[in-house]
C-alpha cells in the first residue's frame, strides 16, 4: 500500500469512528458547517496546517496528502467549517506575508484547531467589484484604526480572527486595485460589532461585522501596506480551486446512489454516471492546481475555471435528484427527502460564495484575451 493509500485509509476510520461515536452526523457542506470540538480533535491528529513547517506546528506533508485529507472529510460530510478558512487561505497567507512574530503567535494556535479564521472581502456596496471597498484604515501610533462594514463573513460571529481588506490610501489614476492592504483582526476587540444573518434554510451561518475606530497591531499587517490587492488574488486562489468546490453535496449524491441501488432505472443510471463523470474530470483539474499553489504559483484562472465548473455541476446534483426522488423533497428535518429539501434550497448560494459565474468567467475571458 502506498503512502497516499496508507493516509486516506487512516481518515476514514478516523471518520467512521467519529461518526460511530456520535462525534458528526454526514451533512452537505460540511466545510461551512461550525464544530470547535470537530476541529480540535482534527488538530490533534495532524489534520490542520498539514503543509506548514513543523516549527510553526505544521506536519511538513505534500499539498497532495493535504488534498487526500480534505477531500475524505469533505466526501464523508464532516463538520470541518471551523477550522476550514484558516487551514485553506488564512494560515497559507500567514505563512507566506506574515512577519516572523505573527507566524509564531497565530499558525500553531491554528494548527491545534484553537483559533479559527472569517474572510473579510465582502462589504454591502462591494461584492464582485471587490476594489469598491469602503472600509478603511488609517495609520496611528503602533498600529491603524479600522473603520467600515464587512458583510456575509462565513461564521464571522464564531471566528476568532479574519482576514480583511481595508483601503489605507487613494487609488491611482489607471489602477483602482493600488492603496489597499490586508489586515488580520481580532474579532474580540473593542469596536466591533457582529450580527449573524439568517439564510433561506433558516441557518445563521454568515455576519455582517461592523467596525469602529477598531486599533490593529502594525504586525497584523499582511504584506507591505498598500499591497493588499496581490494578496487577495493569491488567496482568491486557494479560495476557488479545492475540492468543496464540487463536493458540497456528494453526501447527498452518496445517500442517493445507496437508496437507488437495485431498483435504479436507466435513466436514473445514466444521470448518475453522467454526474459521477463530471466529478472525476473536476477532481483531476483540482489537483493539478493544488500542485502548482504548492510549486508557488499563482493559478487563478485555473481557479476561476474550477469554480465555475464545479459549482455548475454541484448546484444540478440536487436538481437531477429531485427527478429521481421516491417523495417530495422536504424542509428541515432529518431524513432523506428532508436533506434533498435543504440542499435544493442551498444551491444558489453555491455559485455566489467566493465569486459569481459573472466574475469567474470574465476571469477567464480576460486571460484568453478576449477582454
Ligand atoms: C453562502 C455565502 C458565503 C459567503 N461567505 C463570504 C465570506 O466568508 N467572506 C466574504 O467576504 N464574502 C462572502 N460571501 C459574499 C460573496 O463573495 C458575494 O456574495 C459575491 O462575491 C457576490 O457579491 P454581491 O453579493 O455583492 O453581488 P453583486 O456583486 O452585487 O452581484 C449581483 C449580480 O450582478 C452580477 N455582476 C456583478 N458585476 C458584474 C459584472 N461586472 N459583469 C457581469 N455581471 C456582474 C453578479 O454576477 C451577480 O449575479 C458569501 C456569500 C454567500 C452566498
Amino acid at each position: 500500500m502506498d503512502g497516499l493509500t496508507a493516509l486516506r485509509r487512516e481518515v476514514g476510520e478516523f471518520l467512521s469512528e467519529a461518526r460511530s461515536a456520535g462525534a458528526f452526523t454526514p451533512r452537505c457542506s460540511g466545510w461551512m458547517a461550525f464544530d470547535a470540538d470537530f476541529s480540535r480533535s482534527c488538530g490533534e491528529r495532524g489534520y490542520i496546517g498539514m503543509t506548514w513547517p513543523r516549527r510553526y506546528g505544521g506536519q511538513e506533508r505534500s499539498a497532495i496528502e493535504r488534498y487526500v485529507v480534505v477531500e475524505e472529510m469533505l466526501a464523508a460530510g464532516a463538520p470541518v467549517g471551523a477550522h476550514w478558512i484558516a487551514d485553506r487561505q488564512s494560515g497559507p497567507q500567514i505563512l507566506n506575508n506574515g512577519s516572523e512574530e505573527l507566524k509564531r503567535e497565530l499558525l500553531p494556535r491554528i494548527a491545534r484547531g484553537e483559533v479559527f479564521f472569517a474572510i473579510g472581502m465582502s462589504e454591502p456596496d462591494a461584492g464582485s467589484d471587490l476594489s469598491n471597498i469602503r472600509s478603511r484604515a488609517r495609520k496611528t501610533e503602533g498600529g491603524w484604526r479600522l473603520d467600515g462594514r464587512k458583510i456575509w463573513m462565513t461564521n464571522g460571529h464564531r471566528a476568532h480572527y479574519l482576514i480583511g481588506l481595508f483601503r489605507t490610501g487613494p487609488a491611482e489614476a489607471g489602477s483602482r486595485h493600488a492603496g489597499m492592504t490586508q489586515f488580520i483582526v481580532d474579532l474580540s476587540a473593542p469596536g466591533i460589532e457582529r450580527r449573524p444573518i439568517e439564510d433561506m434554510i433558516g441557518e445563521k451561518d454568515f455576519t455582517e461585522v461592523v467596525l469602529d475606530e477598531v486599533f490593529v497591531p502594525d504586525h497584523y499587517v499582511l504584506g507591505m501596506p498598500g499591497d493588499g490587492w496581490r494578496l487577495v488574488m493569491a488567496e482568491l486562489a486557494y479560495e476557488r480551486s479545492g475540492p468543496e468546490r464540487f463536493l458540497s453535496v456528494f453526501p447527498l449524491l452518496n445517500e442517493a446512489v445507496d437508496l437507488l441501488r437495485g431498483s435504479a432505472t436507466e435513466v436514473e443510471r445514466r444521470g448518475i454516471g453522467r454526474i459521477v463523470a463530471h466529478l472525476a474530470t473536476l477532481r483531476e483539474m483540482s489537483i493539478s492546481i493544488a500542485a502548482r499553489l504548492a510549486r508557488g504559483e499563482l493559478p487563478s484562472t485555473e481557479a476561476a475555471l474550477v469554480k465555475d465548473l464545479g459549482n455548475a455541476l454541484e448546484r444540478e446534483i440536487p436538481e437531477v435528484l429531485r427527478g429521481f426522488a421516491r417523495q417530495p423533497p422536504r424542509h428541515g428535518g432529518d431524513d432523506y427527502s428532508q436533506r434533498l429539501g435543504d440542499a435544493i434550497l442551498a444551491a444558489p448560494s453555491f455559485t455566489l460564495r467566493g465569486g459569481t459565474p459573472e466574475i469567474l468567467r470574465g476571469i477567464i475571458a480576460r486571460e484568453l484575451g478576449l477582454r
